[in-house]
Parts: C-alpha cells; sequence; structure tokens
C-alpha cells in the first residue's frame, strides 16, 4: 500500500542543458506504479516546471533545502511558499552534508519542517549515524534523537517521508546491506509511534539512501520496511537512473 518512492538528488550537480536532457529522457518511460522525484538545485526549479508541463512528466519537483523562516529580511533564503509556486512537492531536511557542511542546527530544522507543512510540501527528514556512532552501536540511540528533535514539539504531524542515509554509505560505494538497512528501517517505524497513530506509521514511507544503484536498487525494494530510495551519483544520469527505476 506503500507507493515507492525513487527520488534523485543532484546535489550541487547539474546545469540546465542537463536537465533538459534528463527530463526527457526519464519522462519517456512510464512507470505509473512508482512515484519518482527530481530534487534540483534552486535555480533550476523554473525549467523544471516549464519542462514537466511541457512534457506531461511524470516525474515530481523536489528541494534540497528550504528556510526555516516563513519570510522577511532573511538575505539567501527561499521560503517553503516560494518553492510550492514551482510546484515542489517534496523537500529534504536535515541531510548530513547540511549538517556537515552548514552547520544546520536542529532548531533550523523543526522550523523548516513546520515551514514545508504550513506550504503543503512534504518534507523528506534525514536521518542516519555516523561510521564511529555505527561501530559503538549507538545507531537506535542517535536516530530517535535525531526524530526528536525535529517532531518533538511540532503542533500537529503532518505528512512525512524518511529517508534513512548512514553517513558511511553515502558517496562510498560502501552501501548498508539490504538486511541490515532493513532492521533499521524496522525500528524507525517504531520509533514513528511517538509522533504518528499506528495506521499512519504503516503509511509512512522510509528511504534508503548511500550508494545506491542500478545493481543494488531491487534488493533493498525487496524488503519489508524499505518504500523507496534516495539517490546521489547514481541519479545523475539518466540512463543510469531509469535503469534503476525499472530495477524497482
Ligand atoms: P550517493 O547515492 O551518491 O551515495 O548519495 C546518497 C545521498 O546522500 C542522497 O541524498
Amino acid at each position: 500500500t506503500r507507493t515507492p518512492l525513487v527520488m534523485a538528488n543532484w546535489k550541487q550537480h547539474g546545469s540546465e542543458a542537463a536537465l533538459t536532457d534528463w527530463l526527457t529522457s526519464v519522462s519517456a518511460i512510464d512507470l505509473p506504479e512508482i512515484c519518482r522525484v527530481l530534487c534540483v538545485p534552486l535555480p533550476y526549479l523554473a525549467k523544471l516546471r516549464q519542462q514537466r508541463a511541457e512534457l506531461q512528466s511524470q516525474v515530481q519537483a523536489g528541494a534540497q533545502l528550504v528556510s526555516a523562516f516563513r519570510g522577511g529580511a532573511y538575505t539567501g533564503e527561499v521560503s517553503a511558499a516560494m518553492l510550492s509556486e514551482f510546484q515542489v512537492a517534496y523537500s529534504l531536511i536535515g541531510h548530513s552534508e547540511r549538517r556537515q557542511w552548514f552547520d544546520e542546527t536542529a532548531s533550523a530544522r523543526r522550523g523548516q519542517l513546520s515551514a514545508l507543512w504550513q506550504a503543503g510540501i512534504t518534507p523528506v527528514l534525514c536521518v542516519g549515524e555516523t561510521a564511529l556512532e555505527h561501530q559503538q552501536g549507538q545507531t537506535c540511540e542517535v536516530l530517535m534523537r535525531q526524530l526528536a528533535e525535529v517532531l518533538d514539539g511540532q503542533a500537529t504531524a503532518g505528512p512525512l517521508v524518511l529517508a534513512y542515509e548512514p553517513v558511511f554509505a553515502i558517496g562510498s560505494g560502501k552501501p548498508l546491506s539490504a538486511q541490515s538497512a532493513q532492521q533499521m528501517h524496522q525500528q524507525l517505524r517504531l520509533m514513528l509511534k511517538r509522533w504518528y497513530s499506528a495506521a499512519d506509521c504503516q503509511r509512512i514511507r522510509i528511504l534508503y539512501g548511500g550508494s545506491v544503484n542500478n545493481q543494488n536498487a531491487g534488493e533493498y525494494l525487496r524488503q519489508d520496511d524499505i518504500d523507496g530510495v534516495l539517490v546521489g551519483s547514481g541519479s545523475l544520469q539518466a540512463g543510469a537512473f531509469n535503469a534503476l527505476c525499472h530495477a524497482v
């Protein structure tokens, strides 16, 4: 009952020309049984909106970041309301690269989540432990803390996608095994009970991310609690991404 979600995260890659080629190629393939989302750098959202309309594309638009503020004197920031003008349906929050390089705080993530809910955009909340935390057996503790620091204190519990990305699996070519990922996803689904009803916990999609490619994607999707994948480098080439979607 959870429609598989395949999310391409271009990170700081791409160009306007690459977007045109990619979207043309990916949109040519009809895959109604899965939901595909492309998270582009912000300047490409206008082009993405235009081309999605022209191609009648099934690919939905995603953002990689959003301001915690609704609007005002916040130079450089882009609000959730602005994203929704460009038909953005999903936005990442708390990606480990944002935490590592841009010092995003828990309070920023909390504000981003509520801003997205207010604008009707589904947040894709990224969580994941570092290699050290993994070795020290702290994974569950870390994941619970990362959920709580964002979800605690929210007025309501809105639509959500979780993305489990162990930090050491990102961009390393060393993905977590599908079996280990399944165990963590099962734990995450249990943890969500603190904020969501049992029925909602069954509806929430939990994605795996970290060195996913067209060879291993199918194995993840065969696990009970893995409802999709969040793909970085494996999503940049349209051909590879199409193969990945077919494998799902
Ligand atoms: P890679 O697929 O390049 O490992 O990146 C994963 C990721 O961070 C997706 O958000």
